[in-house]
């Protein structure tokens, strides 16, 4: 075969397993191979430009940086939608269409998607361009993050399109990658995004196309625009939007009469909690497309669509005490404790109070009645406060001034929400949570080391810092407890094995303030070591792409911390990565990507903790005991022979040194 037939078969396979996967939910390959065969078509890519493809697979990787997004005019207008909060709303709405349609209607039924509006452009069945509504007449390009989201075709199934059209939909973000991004960003110290949708715009407008290919964000489309589509009613193209690849929820339904659409509204105002993302109404939609087109358009909106909106559901409660939880970093979260509450279909017990300002903001004080309302959010907020049911005797809320954990006085930096306890080397919550930090999976990631076992340690003594880790001997744990002989020999193990981790885990691990994965990796690639690191200034990081002054401050500041001086010099001692070399940079790749390696025996080619650092090196994990969860076993010379029967029992594939070396190339 050609290599441009080659690559034209990869994008065509890959294209197709994108689609089982994100839209149809139905992955025929394992995550691995699909990953390989991306990566053998990004290769292909490469050495051969002359075949580059802008709609190829692997152009969703984004790494286009856009510092200006371009202003564009809509093909055709994208409208907004006329509002119903009542049954008797829609009632007016369906007997003004019986009026000016003679014959009875039908209505198609959706869900009305809580995100960010998006207008795809197809030409010749490839994706063209993508534009956010702006002001209904012309939007913001967003091409390139755009094509980042992997439900998002790039090229279409099938024959029947026309040759250019828009498809509108909306662009939402999952509760569970919300709330995961959210976890992410705490854990770094920085504030929580407030709720899905305005993070699903946010990131439709970041200016590197690689920061939103990490976002888990789903484009849901609902409206085929264009010439000669094909069809006609509203159903109809809905089925064929599906049938060209696109992801369509399948909730959409007919509606044979209003009641009908009244029955729908009523089933998914309760059942609207299962689904993935947030909704916050119902859509109806004159199905006919010829009552569509004789109904037409208000200067704002078109006459054959509703929108009716659900209530948010709310329920009131007292609140019972406000307190404080201390971070990793110091910082402080107010926490409503509530008089538990259902509210859609869980118990409510506590809500965030996010910072100082709000619950000055709302005058929340304790022993008031609250309302509580769960919108899309999975954490429930509080809206408001019952004055009416104030005590008149209650007193404003004085935020606290000293640390609960330690006592510091609190302080509050210029233009920040959220107070600070400054006390980091010594307030409890912080240094366990930097040391939880430090061993966490995407950091040191350390085998048998969980954060229940670090709060022990610092508790009994045996550890004030990450440093002191790797001067644990077997004999110091042992007396924990619950910690057996055999837990106690994994955990000195995890911990040497981390000695082989690269540098940018390392760093991301110390927990600097707003160095998450991404940064960290920024720093390794422009500084190369730690001491150069240390030595920079916040002119010399600021230089570097995608570094600003905030982050740049706090890399000074954490470096300039006599403290800090002292741990890392310490880690220098005990053998860990704190730099790393060209040669290293270039060896990088994600060969390894997702799979568990356990290595055994002695070697010859390579020491084990070299064969530890390949694996790392490669993207994969390397852990110390055999486990169903384990792909493959690196056998050398005299391994024992328990190891062979263990990963025989669990199908574990048993690989030679030479065998390992060919996998990563
Ligand atoms: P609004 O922003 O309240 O004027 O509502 C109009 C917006 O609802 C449109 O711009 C769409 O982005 C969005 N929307 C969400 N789901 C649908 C749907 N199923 N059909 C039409 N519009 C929808
Ligand atoms: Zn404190």
């Amino acid at each position: 075969m050609s290599i441009q037939k080659h690559i034209k078969k990869l994008q065509e396979e890959l294209h197709e397993h994108n689609y089982n996967y994100y839209v149809l939910d139905l992955p025929t390959i394992s995550d691995y191979e699909f990953d390989m065969k991306l990566k053998e078509l990004q290769k292909l890519e490469d050495a051969h430009p002359e075949f580059q493809d802008p709609n190829s697979p692997t152009m969703r990787v984004g790494g286009e940086v856009t510092k200006n997004f371009k202003t564009v005019v809509h093909d055709s207008p994208m409208y907004s939608l006329s509002n119903s909060y009542s049954r008797e709303d829609l009632e007016d709405w369906h007997s003004r269409i019986q009026k000016i349609i003679e014959e009875p209607v039908e209505f198609s039924c959706e869900l009305k998607y809580d995100g960010a509006s998006i207008s795809l452009t197809y030409e010749d069945g490839k994706f063209l361009r993508a534009l956010t509504r702006g002001d209904g007449t012309q939007g913001d390009e967003v091409t390139s993050n755009v094509k980042t989201i992997p439900s998002v075709p790039l090229k279409l199934k099938g024959q029947d399109f026309p040759s250019r059209f828009d498809i509108r939909g909306e662009i939402v973000l999952p509760y569970e990658g919300f709330a995961k991004l959210n976890a992410e960003r705490v854990e770094q110290g920085e504030e929580p995004y407030a709720n899905p949708r305005n993070t699903a715009s946010g990131s439709l407008k970041l200016q590197d196309s690689a920061e939103v290919a990490k976002r888990p964000l789903l484009c849901l489309l609902y409206n085929l625009t264009g010439d000669k589509l094909g069809v006609s009613t509203q159903m109809e193209s809905l089925e064929k939007a599906r049938a060209w690849g696109f992801h369509v929820p399948k909730q959409a339904k007919l509606a044979k009469s209003i009641d009908e659409v009244f029955a729908y509204i009523n089933y998914w105002d309760e059942h609207r909690r299962d689904l993935p993302y947030e909704t916050d109404g119902v859509v109806v939609k004159v199905n006919n497309l010829q009552h569509q087109e004789e109904l037409g358009y208000t200067a704002k909106s078109p006459r054959w669509a509703m929108a009716y909106k659900f209530k948010a559901e709310q329920v009131s409660t007292t609140l019972n005490q406000i307190t404080y939880q201390v971070g990793r970093t110091g910082a402080i979260t107010p926490v409503a404790n509530l008089e538990p509450v259902q509210l859609a279909g869980t118990t409510v017990k506590r809500a965030s109070l996010h910072n100082a300002d709000q619950i000055e903001k709302l005058d929340i004080r304790e022993g008031d009645v609250v309302f509580v309302e769960k919108g899309g959010e999975i954490i429930p907020k509080i809206i408001g406060v019952d004055f009416q049911k104030r005590n008149p005797q209650s007193q404003p809320t004085h935020y606290i001034e000293t640390c609960p954990e330690c006592g510091t006085v609190l302080q509050r930096k210029e233009g920040e929400a959220l107070h600070f306890c400054p006390n980091a080397e010594g307030c409890p919550p912080q240094i366990i949570g930097r040391i939880q930090h430090f061993i966490s999976r995407k950091a040191m990631d350390i085998e048998g080391l969980g954060g229940e076992t670090v709060a022990l340690l610092v508790r009994e003594n045996l550890i004030e810092d990450y440093a002191d880790l790797y001067t644990l001997k077997k004999e110091d744990v042992l007396p924990l407890e619950r910690m057996a002989e055999k837990s106690a020999e994994n955990l000195i193990q995890g911990i040497e094995a981390s000695k082989a981790i690269p540098f940018e885990r390392v760093l991301f691990g110390l927990g600097i303030r707003y160095v998450g994965e991404t940064v960290a990796k920024t720093l390794v690639k422009a500084f190369k070591s730690i001491d150069v690191l240390a030595s920079a200034s916040v002119e010399d990081l600021v230089n570097v792409d995608e570094i600003g002054e905030r982050i740049a401050q706090s890399v000074v500041d954490f470096f300039q911390d006599e403290d800090n001086k002292e741990r890392i010099s310490r880690l220098q001692n005990y053998g860990l990565n704190l730099e790393v070399s060209e040669e290293e940079m270039e060896n990088q790749s994600q060969k390894l990507a997702n799979l568990t390696i356990v290595i055994s025996g002695v070697f010859e080619k390579v020491s084990r903790k070299e064969l530890q650092q390949l694996i790392e090196q490669h993207g994969g994990k390397n852990t110390s005991s055999i486990s169903k969860k384990t792909d493959y076993l690196v056998a050398g010379d005299n391994m024992g022979p328990s190891k062979r029967t263990k990963a025989e029992n669990f199908g574990v594939k048993i690989i030679s040194e030479d065998e390992f070396l060919e996998m990563i190339g």
